[in-house]
């Protein structure tokens, strides 16, 4: 039986264990951390349970489809509930807009923002609905060379839709330049690391996606499905390993051969998967001579995605008038955006999202209480910023905002509270630069054919799983992934 070690217990690194050990390999998992699930991670503190980093389910078949290839029905283990809105927008001069998925309800809404724009939304739907068909062409696969890129049918539709043009702008004229539907129908590009400005239109594919497809919350919060992925892991013979940081890929005559971990212990493997921030593992757990294709000057010149700080807190109230999730979009959005992605310096008025899942699931907290996730990107540690100094800055700026938003009394009622900063990003999962979402961001020479392959070009027996490689960031897109590493894997080794 072959042996895979899996380097790293994010979502992406146990949907491949579960996968390739269905498949009759070996695999042992081997996590830094003292409690699996990466950047999917959780915190339980005095009666509160609050997912640390991913909140957001959309395009539910990605991970449906992980289960059906082991065998097991996801929404028979998991229970879900739909949200509708997906989100509550925040403007800056109190007004809000409500983004639901039901088409009419949607309608309705744009109408009351920006009267007259019911016709365009619907164009702007249907446009975005063609560019998912043509990202997707380009999402769903391997790649080996540049002309698996050819695609009659995807470069007619870039060229229907113009995806390769600017997103917030394209947005803006299908909105009849309305800022608020601008913002609304284009932000969504952030979860990807990607500042709207800067975009390409391609990304609404994520709009369409979030709107469309449908959003979903798994009762008990998304690290639900990291426990049944691993109570799966144990059943199917899966080792997982935590406080298990490896420290070098044992490569001999060009094919790996294991890993040895700090505590000097080498783990044996025909094969290994690595689900750390790419960029970190060819740097630091591959030497350099074993990777031509991609030493240190390449890794330097790649374009790292943005970080953020969180502030969760448990207060002693319920807010009905709250939904689920919201968004706050600062007075001078542009200039927020900037400051992470351009002059990479600290927002003076933070946009952030606001997660509040003891709406639809008071089991997250005491009896009476509530959760507030809220989430405000952030440039990454290239940007110098002193964290230490600059925590309590951002905090206050954020909770200003919730006395407007949320409580005029909230400071009173907070009864736990913890944050986590772009350091901790680089410190806990060794991302890259302490990038949030993903290490790489999603220009064009970073997604698809030219994102890291998920197999090292150096080194037989070396691949890549989750956000590092390709498709990309998010948590659909590791599962994705997972599938697409698998697929190489079973190819070249049965
Ligand atoms: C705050 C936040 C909010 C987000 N919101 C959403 C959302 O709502 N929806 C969504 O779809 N996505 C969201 N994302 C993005 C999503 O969480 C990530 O893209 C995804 O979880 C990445 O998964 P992964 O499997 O690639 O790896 P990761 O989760 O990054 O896991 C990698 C693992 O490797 C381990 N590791 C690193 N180095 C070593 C080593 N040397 N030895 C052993 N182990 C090692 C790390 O500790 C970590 O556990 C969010 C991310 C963050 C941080």
């Amino acid at each position: 039986m072959q042996q895979v070690v899996i380097i790293g217990a994010g979502m992406g690194g146990l949907a491949a264990a579960l996968r390739l050990q269905a498949h009759g390999f070996d695999v042992t998992v081997l996590e830094k951390q003292p409690r699996p699930g990466g950047r999917s991670s959780v915190i339980e503190e005095c009666g509160f349970r609050v997912d640390t980093g991913p909140t957001i389910l959309v395009m539910k078949d990605a991970f449906e489809d992980t289960y059906r290839a082991i065998g097991e029905n996801l929404n028979e283990r998991v229970e879900f509930v739909r949200l509708d809105p997906n989100y509550r927008i925040y403007y800056h001069d109190d007004t809000h807009l409500d983004l639901y998925s039901d088409p009419a309800k949607l309608a309705e809404e744009v109408e009351r923002v920006a009267p007259g724009s019911g016709a365009q939304l619907a164009r702007f739907m249907a446009d975005s609905a063609a560019k998912y068909a043509l990202g997707m062409a380009f999402v769903e696969r391997n790649y080996t060379q540049i002309t698996d890129l050819a695609n009659p049918v995807a470069l007619r539709r870039l060229l229907q839709t113009r995806a390769y043009q600017n997103l917030y702008r394209q947005v803006a004229r299908a909105f009849g330049g309305s800022d608020k539907l601008a913002k609304a129908f284009s932000f969504h590009s952030m979860f990807l690391g990607l500042s709207p400005f800067e975009a390409l239109a391609m990304y609404s594919l994520i709009t369409y996606a979030d709107l469309a497809l449908g959003m979903w919350y798994p009762l008990g919060g998304i690290y639900r499905i990291v426990e049944d992925m691993l109570h799966l892991a144990q059943q199917m013979g899966v080792t997982v390993r935590t406080n298990a940081p490896v420290e070098q890929i044992c490569i001999e005559a060009g094919r790996v051969r294991g890993v040895r971990l700090a505590s000097g212990e080498e783990v044996p493997a025909d094969i290994v998967v690595s689900n750390a921030d790419l960029p970190y593992t060819y740097r630091h757990l591959v030497a350099p001579e074993h990777r031509r294709s991609y030493p240190d000057a390449r890794l330097e010149r790649m374009d790292y995605a943005c970080s953020g700080y969180l502030l969760y807190l448990g207060v002693d109230r319920t807010y009905p008038h709250l939904q689920h999730q919201a968004l706050y979009f600062s007075e001078d959005y542009r200039a927020n955006l900037d400051a992470i992605f351009r002059t990479r310096t600290l927002p003076d008025a933070p946009s952030f999202h606001l997660n509040v899942p003891t709406v639809t699931d008071p089991s997250l907290a005491p009896p009476g209480h509530s959760l507030l996730y809220v989430l405000a990107p952030m440039p990454n540690l290239t940007a110098g910023i002193d964290w230490e100094a600059a925590a309590p800055v951002v905090r206050e700026k954020l909770l200003a905002q919730l006395e407007r938003i949320v409580d005029p009394d909230i400071r009173e009622h907070i009864v736990w509270e913890r944050d986590y900063r772009p350091t901790d990003f680089l410190h806990d999962f060794n991302a890259a630069h302490g990038t949030a979402f993903g290490s790489l961001s999603h220009g064009f020479f970073q997604s698809a054919y030219f994102r890291p392959h998920n197999k090292a070009p150096d080194v037989d027996g070396l691949y890549f799983v989750g956000q590092g490689t390709y498709p990309g960031i998010g948590l659909p897109m590791v599962h994705i992934s997972s599938r697409l590493v698998t697929e190489r894997i079973l190819e070249e080794w049965s």
